[in-house]
């Protein structure tokens, strides 16, 4: 089906029509019998894209499959998301990666590309089969035992020589285990002290980032720091790229917005790693994103079932979903944030890091059609139980949230229309 995108603001400034053929391409002019989608009013962006998405499939279908992971990430205007390793089994093996890249492609909603385990079932010891992932159908090139850190330093550095090869990158997850541990779950202060909480240090992460963008140098390779959380590493990643150093990183929605002091409630909805930070943090992170210190945001969506979340706050799961309302915290943590920066760190630079060829690329002629017309005026009260995740761990229900995703085109097709997912349209009318 061919599409004709009508009176779109193309990244908030001139109006134009966009025009896709029914090869899902866009195109100088309008194909014959083209559906035409009224855009008058509402912002084209390139797809968004997502360096950090946990599907939980296989191994945990109650909490979130691949199929209601991708739904989701549509109704937030997502065409792209890299699917974290930490499933069960884990993806450290070329099948493993291309059953995950398949089960996205028969979804068909957005680009799934799964991200490689670094070490073999996440144990942190031998190298996972990084070189045969990246070459099965998958073609894998970005690696993460995310949800745990490559806390070894020799297997760090062997890891970044081993992606180096094919241009391949390790997104890490920055958090020493010897100063903050599996039971730290709350900035380490006089707040956790006074809640009783196991404290979870910003040193922690500095540390390992320190170590790793000197690794990064000392190699040549490529690192990427997953959900930076502190001024300091903020501090560490300016001085590196400063330095040249290939370091890339990225920040959550939560972090831009939720700070440490709503942990006061004992609420499990809110427990995450890294945790929740103080303001001073959530300012340093923002000031990086705005000067690109801080090249992308990431949602690090973690579904998890009841039965996981609705604990004490000390035995409750880590994580919180985050694809549909990436968009909307952007636009209100950062509300002079302009469209071309929203496209720059939601689209452009996460398909950069990946190496994801097509998406991220100028709404042109000759590229492929992945966009979303998002309502810029629009406030949005959350509902946790409108949404098409398969869990509830919702830290924004009944916010209000600035902006509204209204159509997703992922290759030339709607996702989204009217901001329904539009195969459930179709079903139902
Ligand atoms: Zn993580």
């Amino acid at each position: 089906m061919s599409l004709v995108i009508k009176g779109a603001s193309l990244l908030g400034e001139e109006t134009v029509d966009l025009f896709v053929d029914d090869t899902g391409t866009f195109v100088d002019a309008a194909p014959a019998g083209a559906e035409t989608v009224d855009a008058s009013g509402l912002v084209a962006l390139p797809g968004l894209v997502d360096l950090h998405t946990h599907l939980r499939e296989p191994g945990r279908e109650d909490a979130e499959t691949i199929l209601t992971g991708s739904q989701a990430a549509a109704l937030g205007g997502y065409t792209a998301v890299l699917a974290m390793a930490n499933t069960s089994p884990v993806t450290d093996t070329a099948e493993a990666a291309t059953r995950v890249w398949e089960l996205g492609r028969e979804a068909g909603l957005v680009h799934v590309q799964p991200v490689g385990a670094v070490t073999r079932g996440l144990a942190g010891e031998e190298l996972a089969e990084l070189g045969l992932m990246h070459r099965s159908r998958a073609r894998v090139t970005v690696f993460s035992d995310d949800g745990k850190c490559v806390h070894d330093a020799r297997v760090m550095r062997r890891a970044l020589e081993y992606v180096k090869a094919f241009g391949g990158v390790v997104s890490q997850h920055s958090q020493d285990p010897s100063l903050a541990g599996p039971a730290a779950c709350c900035h380490e202060g006089e707040l956790s002290g006074r809640l009783g909480l196991p404290g979870w240090p910003g040193i922690a992460e500095e540390v390992v980032v320190a170590r790793d963008v000197m690794l990064a140098r000392h190699t040549g390779s490529r690192v990427h720091v997953a959900h930076v959380s502190t001024a300091g590493s903020v501090e560490v990643i300016r001085w590196a790229k400063a330095q040249g150093i290939s370091v890339t990183a990225e920040v959550t929605p939560h972090h831009l917005l939720l700070t440490t002091d709503l942990l006061t409630g004992y609420d499990p909805t809110y427990k995450v790693n890294p945790p929740l930070r103080p303001q001073e943090d959530v300012a340093a992170l923002r000031a990086a994103l705005l000067d690109g210190t801080i090249d992308a945001v990431a949602t690090d969506h973690a579904p998890h079932a009841r039965h996981d979340k609705e604990h004490a706050f000390v035995d409750a799961a880590f994580g919180m979903l985050g694809l549909e309302t990436a968009l909307g915290v952007v636009r209100t943590a950062l509300p002079d944030l302009s469209w071309a920066d929203v496209a720059r760190v939601m689209s452009v630079a996460p398909a950069r890091i990946a190496g994801l060829a097509g998406q991220g690329q100028p709404l042109a002629p000759g590229n492929p059609a992945h966009v979303v017309l998002v309502d810029p005026d629009a406030t949005v009260t959350v509902d946790r139980d409108a949404s098409a995740s398969l869990s509830r761990n919702n830290p924004w229900h009944g916010r209000a949230l600035t902006s509204q995703v209204v159509h997703t085109v992922y290759a030339g097709r709607l996702t989204v229309r009217d901001g329904a997912l539009a195969q459930a349209g179709a079903l139902s009318s």
